[in-house]
């Protein structure tokens, strides 16, 4: 290599770029009276997100006190069915703004205001922005009461630090670490090593090979020949708790030079859904096992990121033995090493010969037409080139055909477009088709628009579709009638078979009445209390509206 050269690869293994606005020397205090234990840490892998902030522990109850971490106002309250239930936003004079998910509850004046947008709308989920000088807040003020809400399975607060007006998550462990213990270092479960589609073979073929990881090392040698890159699975574990969480840094060394790393210090909103090109997507969508990639697919911009002019792909080129050695760190700076070996050994890289394969380009708009179906990727939705082996399947429905677009969900950035052909023969209104994603533990809603004969969708991954119909109105259970007087709770279970509930309004003598609804639980409640209804008999109505439009009004007799 040319001193040039030499050069410009120590460079392009920099540091990947810090994502940190502000200045280092800011600090937020604890947003509890107890001691700090997590349930989640700074992103972790979830389904299509990183996780974007920190679950602490509340002591297994709801309603502990959460505290203002600094000086600021409360700029922001959401309610949603799932997600972070109930929520508020807290605007630093810091610069930084933080958030608090799954509340039990809100402060009485932040839970007024939100009441009288939820009676303005007519609707429980409300998104209520406050002015700078309504709602402020000094540091160790009581600002919520941390709870269970929304899409959480037990008691904690979701605590995310941000900056660049809330556009960029900041990770909020940095501001913690001296509250937290954490001695144990990370561990290493399994290492894989994948082929370059056409470039590379890893043990005489072109699928991935895993190996267990055993005591920080491998036992068998991985036998390569030609472009190949490496993925690990592995998470981190915490003093005083059996929870698992995500590490904070991987470095891949082959022959002691740095090829690959990757820092979790914090990531924009806009760019979660990255976590599908550097994660296998397929292996967590098949088996539920997060390998992350240490090679940078060529669509993959996460500046988190950094590696090598080969993106950390490795070119084993020579008959000899490449060692391989991957050092990963937790927040509190533990470390782990793993050690192994890859065997470079002359093998013939077979290339493809599928004549009736696509190939399509990250960096063009690719589409794709079959018999009763268009399929359009605009430039920039795959994370790679790809090869698509389009296949019909037996029609489920029989309203359309059936395509699998590939036989390996393939992962898209945002979302790519696809067009189905109705089967026109039942004569329904058109709003009643929708477009479905088939799976093998069943099909799933995705929406679409009917115009011509035709139903058009946004995909977000290359899966199997097929076109199906919804003329079933919502199911709506009364839950235990008898009790609502004594309980002062009016519940209801409701569910949808097809696209999915859309919307519901109670009215009590005919008023409207504000329901909650939890999508964790698939219940609606109201709170007579709450909701000052008069000791007595009254009429209840409510109608659960679907996505297709099918309504199921049901009447009830409440005696209060
Ligand atoms: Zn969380």
């Amino acid at each position: 290599m040319s001193i040039i050269l030499f050069i410009i690869f120590i460079l392009s293994v920099a540091a990947p770029s810090s994502v940190l606005a502000q200045s280092d020397s800011i600090t937020l205090s604890s947003p509890f009276n107890f001691e700090l234990l997590l349930s989640g840490n700074f992103g972790e892998l979830r389904s299509n997100h990183f996780h974007a902030g920190i679950d602490f522990k509340t002591q297994g109850a709801v309603g502990r006190p959460i505290l203002a971490p600094a000086d600021g106002y409360v700029s922001r309250a959401t309610v949603t069915a799932g997600g972070y239930g109930r929520a508020i936003y807290v605007t630093h004079d810091n610069g930084y703004m933080t958030v608090y998910g799954h509340l039990d509850s809100f402060l009485k004046p932040i839970a007024e205001r939100v009441r009288e947008q939820q009676y303005n709308d007519g609707y429980f989920a409300v998104d209520v922005s406050f002015e700078k000088d309504e709602y402020p807040v000094s540091c160790g003020d009581v600002i919520a009461f941390a709870g269970n809400s929304g899409y959480s399975f037990g008691p904690h607060l979701h605590f995310e630090v941000r900056a660049n007006g809330g556009t960029q998550l900041v990770s909020p462990m940095r501001f913690y670490l001296e509250r937290l213990t954490d001695t144990k270092p990370p561990r290493v479960q399994a290492v894989a090593l994948t082929p370059r589609e056409g470039e590379g073979v890893v043990e005489g073929g072109t699928s991935t090979v895993t190996r267990k990881v055993v005591h920080s090392s491998v036992r068998d040698t991985l036998r390569a020949w030609g472009r190949v890159g490496l993925s690990v699975q592995c998470d981190d574990i915490m003093d005083n708790t059996s929870n698992k969480y995500g590490v904070y840094s991987i470095e891949l060394y082959v022959d002691d030079s740095l090829r690959f790393s990757s820092r979790m210090d914090g990531y924009a909103l806009a760019d979660t859904r990255l976590i599908n090109a550097w994660s296998d997507y397929e292996r967590f969508f098949e088996r539920g096992e997060w390998f992350l990639r240490s090679y940078i697919l060529e669509n993959n911009p996460l500046p988190l990121l950094a590696a090598d002019r080969n993106r950390g792909w490795i070119d084993v080129d020579e008959e000899r033995i490449y060692n391989v050695k991957y050092r990963i760190a937790d927040f509190h700076g533990n470390t782990t090493f793993c050690k192994f070996a890859i065997e470079g050994r002359r093998d013939s890289i077979s290339q493809l010969c599928d004549s009736t394969a696509h190939y399509l380009y990250w960096f063009i708009n690719n589409t794709i037409a079959y018999e009763g179906m268009r399929l359009d990727v605009p430039s920039g939705q795959l994370f790679a080139n790809t090869t698509l082996a389009v296949q019909e399947q037996p029609s489920r429905y029989g309203m359309s055909r059936c395509y699998n677009l590939n036989s390996a969900v393939v992962p898209l950035r945002k979302e790519a477009r696809i067009s189905l052909q109705v089967n026109d023969t039942l004569g329904l209104d058109p709003s009643k088709y929708y477009i479905c994603r088939v799976g093998k533990k069943g099909s799933a809603a995705v929406g679409g628009e009917y115009k011509d004969g035709w139903i058009t969708a946004n995909i977000p991954c290359l899966a199997t579709y097929e076109v199906a119909v919804d003329t079933v109105p919502p199911a709506v259970k009364p839950i235990a009638p008898k009790n609502w007087g004594r309980n002062g709770q009016i519940v209801f279970s409701i569910g949808d078979k097809g696209r999915g509930i859309k919307t519901f309004k109670g009215l009590l003598d005919g008023k409207f009445i504000l329901f909650e609804y939890s999508s964790k639980s698939g219940r609606l409640t109201c709170n007579m209390r709450r909701e000052k209804v008069k000791r007595g008999k009254h009429r209840l109505q409510l109608t659960v509206t679907d996505n297709a439009g099918n309504t199921t009004t049901i009447e009830e007799t409440v005696i209060y």
